[in-house]
């Protein structure tokens, strides 16, 4: 079924982001501005919000349901807010609506999924499932039940208790599989250490975040056979480098003849994050002053694209919105998580170069007001009017 996203992007539109998108670069007054080529609303999102639309419209009457958030973004979930969708899990959560679920709501499932005991409850309550889980979130679905067929331990590169990867990993329990989770090259290697001999299963039982192994697993029992997923908003030059680093290791463990029995990989990043990484990085590699990463503190695309530009020895910053910028910078830090506040953050020289880019979850006119916001505190660009 096809879902027609014009009204959405029309909400979200911003003349300026379009135009930037348009020819990449800008001068305005002493400040030049950058944007890739590809950025914000991926087709997922598009997607997912035209069916929220579409389910509005036939359901109207109906109470409507977020069951945490439709995407990792605060302005999008917020304008769902004001549109009468209730949300039934966290920060906004209404008290005891979960619980009294019935057959006259609507429960929208997010582009990242639900986990099968979400789903199962929904099922059991009657409600009308508006399911809008992105078919790329599929795709990691598919290929962890492939392994599970065939003998294989999941490995997931991906963030423990992000709702993809708790999806993923609910998923893999209820066909009484086994996955570990790793969040980053470090954390892989901690995992190859072990299949090294390097270290026991008490050091990397203790080296991984809680909540990255499989209820039940063991490591001498489980951890033979190893096939490698990505959530599919992860750091893609990162994914590629646990897959081949837990390869190096069970080559070494078993011998190079054992590999095609012992391992798996199969890259499950999506298409736009791919290319949105790809665009961030051809213009971290014209070295601007500043690359200021738009989404919300908790998009998992977001926050590796801030990973690209720092990895390429760009400052990059991750901010959610306009009221970060000014003359201090709210950012996220890109490893501990932690919202810092940075004061002298911008480089005093001119002509200064400036670049931005957005998550898949971010919507243009979010990042217009970010580039409005930069160029009003500097002080060097005319105002529309003029
Ligand atoms: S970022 Fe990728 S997986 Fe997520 S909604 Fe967009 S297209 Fe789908």
């Amino acid at each position: 079924m096809k879902f027609d996203n014009s009204e959405v992007r029309l909400t979200y539109r911003s003349e300026l982001v379009e135009e930037l998108r348009a020819v990449g670069s800008k001068t305005v007054g002493e400040l030049e501005l950058l944007l890739p080529n590809s950025l914000g609303f991926c087709w997922g999102v598009d997607r997912a919000l035209a069916m929220v639309e579409a389910a509005r419209r036939e359901h109207g009457d109906r109470p409507m349901w977020l069951i945490s958030s439709i995407i990792h973004n605060p302005r999008v979930n917020a304008d769902l807010r004001e549109q009468g969708i209730g949300f039934l899990r966290g920060r906004h959560a209404i008290k005891g609506a979960w619980e009294q679920l019935n057959p006259n709501d609507v429960v929208i499932v997010p582009a990242f999924s639900a986990t099968v005991e979400d789903m199962t409850y929904l099922r059991q309550r009657g409600v009308t499932v508006v399911d809008t889980t992105c078919p790329w979130v599929i795709k990691p679905h598919k290929r962890t039940l492939k392994y599970l067929k065939e003998g294989f331990t999941t490995i997931i590169h991906g963030t423990v208790g992000h709702e993809e990867t708790a999806a993923t990993c609910s998923l893999i329990e209820s066909e009484g599989g086994h996955y570990v989770v790793v969040y980053s090259i470090e954390e892989a290697e901690v995992l190859a250490g072990y299949l090294e001999g390097v270290v026991d299963a008490n050091y990397l039982r203790d080296n991984l975040r809680e909540g990255s192994f499989s209820p039940g697993i063991s490591a001498d029992r489980d951890l033979i056979r190893l096939g490698v997923i990505n959530q599919t908003t992860m750091l893609a030059s990162e994914s590629r480098a646990i897959g081949d680093r837990l390869k190096n290791a069970l080559e070494k463990r078993d011998g190079a003849a054992k590999l095609e029995d012992n391992f798996r990989d199969f890259d499950t990043i999506c298409r736009a994050t791919q290319d949105n990484q790809d665009a961030a990085a051809a213009v971290a590699a014209l070295k601007p002053d500043v690359y200021l990463v738009v989404g919300g503190y908790d998009s998992s695309n977001t926050k590796n694209l801030a990973r690209v530009g720092r990895r390429l020895g760009v400052p990059a910053y991750h901010i959610e919105g306009p009221h970060c910028v000014g003359e201090q910078l709210e950012h996220r830090h890109r490893e501990s998580g932690e919202i810092l506040v940075e004061t002298a953050w911008l480089p005093a020289k001119r002509p200064l170069k400036v670049a931005f880019t957005a998550g898949a979850s971010t919507p243009d006119a979010l990042l217009g007001e970010v580039i409005d916001s930069l160029v009003d505190y500097v002080g060097k660009i005319p105002t529309k009017a003029e």
